[in-house]
């Protein structure tokens, strides 16, 4: 019984819960909790985690009686190096795996034509389907040549693959790289070589737009080759199909390429073997709820089975192929769009049939609580610092690197340099070496690699430096081609100093520039969140670019010296060796602190 008298309700709550999901499950407001917090001594804002102990308390003062989550026991899904389904097929039993059809996806620079090569396979080698005689779009579909099946993932972009890479759970055999014959390797180009490299998976090019009058096949084969595809009619091992994909000309070399290119490989999987695969697509539909297209990669789904996506699970109701068709049996490499799920999962959950709708439920509670629980430091990306005990634990044998310099000519030297490292046991492993600033794109390949991007001579910008923050993505940076081999031999030999980490602890907006004798230029600036500290550094920021970084030189506040300044006043600034200041920049202040070897 509660003080009022009232019989306490009772509440389910997990064994950690943020502010916000705490009010959520009680019904109140997070106002209302910060306040209850603040009661029983507890300082927490909006998304911070509370404990089951604090969040009970809470709970017991708003009526009710709180009791801890009990947790079935999952089974464990290591998302390691290989993806998982991967590991699934390995452990099959050799003798009852068979071919299956390879999975390919088409990657390449916008406008290049993948969506349109997508499409020319779709009309040419897919049979219409008997409902209209239209196929259906789920997120991918199968083409037939000379008999035998290709399973084409219909979502171009590199989004969608690096959301699906970054689960560990890239599911493409074959990736088709189109290239436009009239334009070359761009920048995305480069891009989507470094993402199949990184995931091991071989590339057939397809030279697009040769009916363009200005297409240049030998200029196109010679960028390849730059870029360390060497077409095999020069002696090399990447096969380029020139091809047309508006005129539709050329399609069936390609079909014929990628299968040989699959034939190569091990493409296999055990029909009757444990069921999982990838979500490609998924969407509420108004009528029929949640759709979402499921690639299978091992065993057979069957209407009326019980699966788990992601956060979400349910029984199969019905299933349809590509062509629109009911299906009721989907083998290896079939994707199929499937009803009965109880919510949308994300395109790249990694799917599998339970034995009943109880177990599905458990073990979906308890991977919700657990991702509740993971905080940054279980984040699956890494830090040079980590990568020693990574590298003695066997878990890791390589290291994946992301390399950006100034100029061309930087990056020979330093390529040159780290290869000579990775000649030992651990295998330096370069995704690729470029010059231009660190931006997003960098960040996000590092991220679904757990790579460490180098940067020569260049800044992060502000949105990569974001995201690598929340990625938990080490960037380093060097102006010293000597530090930056040294440092990556120490992380091999596990002999790394321990880390100097910068905290940004405030922001000011640059509102007039004076000029001082003795000091040079002073921004006038107005703090506008955290605090300046005189012994700080500044980072100089202008349209999101960092223009410098430098030790404060002078902090004044209404023309005294001061040691801070907090958030709402104005002070006056000057960075040590820094005199360009404009009005509208922003000040970022940080410090720097060490961080212990993990
Ligand atoms: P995506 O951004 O890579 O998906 O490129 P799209 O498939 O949307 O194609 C971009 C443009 O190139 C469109 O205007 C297409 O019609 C055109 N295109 C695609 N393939 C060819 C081709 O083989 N020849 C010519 N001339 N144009 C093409």
């Amino acid at each position: 019984m509660s003080e009022n008298g009232h019989e306490n309700k009772s509440i389910i709550l997990p064994s950690s819960i943020t502010v916000r999901e705490l009010a959520v499950s009680l019904g109140s407001s997070p106002i209302d909790i910060i306040k209850t917090l603040m009661s029983n001594g507890v300082m927490a804002n909006i998304n911070q985690q509370i404990d089951f102990d604090t969040a009970a308390i809470v709970a017991a003062e708003m009526g009710f009686e709180a009791s801890l989550e009990t947790i079935a026991e999952e089974i464990k899904e290591d998302l390691g190096e290989v993806p998982l389904w991967r590991q699934v097929i390995m452990n099959e039993d050799p003798a009852k795996l068979v071919p299956r059809p390879p999975v390919v996806t088409i990657l390449g620079h916008v406008d290049h034509g993948k969506t349109t090569l997508l499409d020319a396979i779709r009309h040419t080698n897919v049979v219409e389907g008997e409902a209209g005689g239209i196929t259906q779009h789920i997120g991918a579909y199968q083409a037939e040549h000379n008999g035998r099946l290709i399973t084409f993932l219909d979502t171009p972009g590199h989004a969608a693959f690096t959301a699906m890479r970054a689960r560990g759970a890239q599911g493409a055999d074959v990736v088709v790289l189109v290239v436009a014959a009239d334009d070359g390797v761009m920048p995305q180009t480069r891009e989507a070589i470094a993402h199949a490299r990184a995931a091991k998976v071989p590339i057939v090019v397809a030279a697009n737009k040769i009916d363009k009058p200005n297409a240049d096949l030998d200029r196109l084969k010679q960028q390849l080759a730059e870029v360390g595809l060497v077409p095999d009619d020069w002696d090399g091992d990447t096969i380029v199909v020139p091809l047309s994909a508006k005129r539709k000309i050329g399609l069936d070399d390609l079909m014929e390429a990628i299968l040989l290119v699959a034939d190569n490989l091990e493409i296999l999987a055990n029909p009757d073997g444990q069921v999982l695969g990838t979500v490609i697509e998924a969407e509420r539909d108004r009528t029929r709820g949640p759709l979402a297209t499921l690639l299978v990669q091992n065993g057979t789904l069957q209407v009326g089975d019980v699966v788990i996506a992601g956060n979400t699970y349910g029984r199969l109701k019905a299933m349809f192929d590509n062509r629109g068709r009911r299906v009721r049996k989907a083998g290896p490499s079939t994707p199929v769009s499937v009803m009965g799920l109880s919510d949308v999962p994300e395109a790249g959950d990694i799917f599998r049939t339970v034995e009943n709708e109880r177990d599905a439920r458990s073990i979906v509670a308890e991977r919700i609580q657990q991702q509740r629980e993971s905080t940054r430091a279980q984040r699956n990306t890494m830090t040079l610092e980590q990568l020693f005990d990574r590298f003695q634990s066997g878990d890791v044998r390589e290291l994946p690197l992301i390399i950006k310099a100034d100029v061309q000519g930087s990056l020979e030297p330093i390529i040159h340099e780290v290869n000579e490292l990775g000649k030992g046991d651990i295998k330096i492993n370069i995704l690729y070496a470029e010059t231009g600033n660190i931006g997003e794109n960098d960040v996000m390949l590092a991220s679904a690699s757990k790579a460490i991007v180098i940067g020569f001579n260049v800044q992060a910008d502000t949105a990569a430096r974001r995201l690598a923050d929340s990625e938990g993505v080490d960037i380093r940076l060097y102006d010293i081609i000597y530090r930056l081999t040294e440092d990556l031999e120490k992380a091999l030999k596990g002999m790394l100093e321990p880390e100097e980490r910068q905290v940004v602890i405030g922001h000011a907006q640059v509102r007039a520039v004076f000029r001082i004798s003795k000091l040079g230029n002073v921004a006038g600036c107005l703090v506008t969140s955290g605090e300046l500290r005189r012994n700080a550094y500044i980072r100089v920021l202008r349209n999101g670019s960092v223009v410098h970084e430098g030790p404060i030189g002078s902090l004044k506040h209404l023309q005294e010296d001061v040691r801070e300044v907090r958030t709402g006043f104005e002070c006056g600034v000057s960075v040590k060796q820094f005199d360009d200041f404009k009005v509208g920049d922003e000040l970022e202040c940080f410090v720097t602190e060490k961080v212990a070897v993990a």
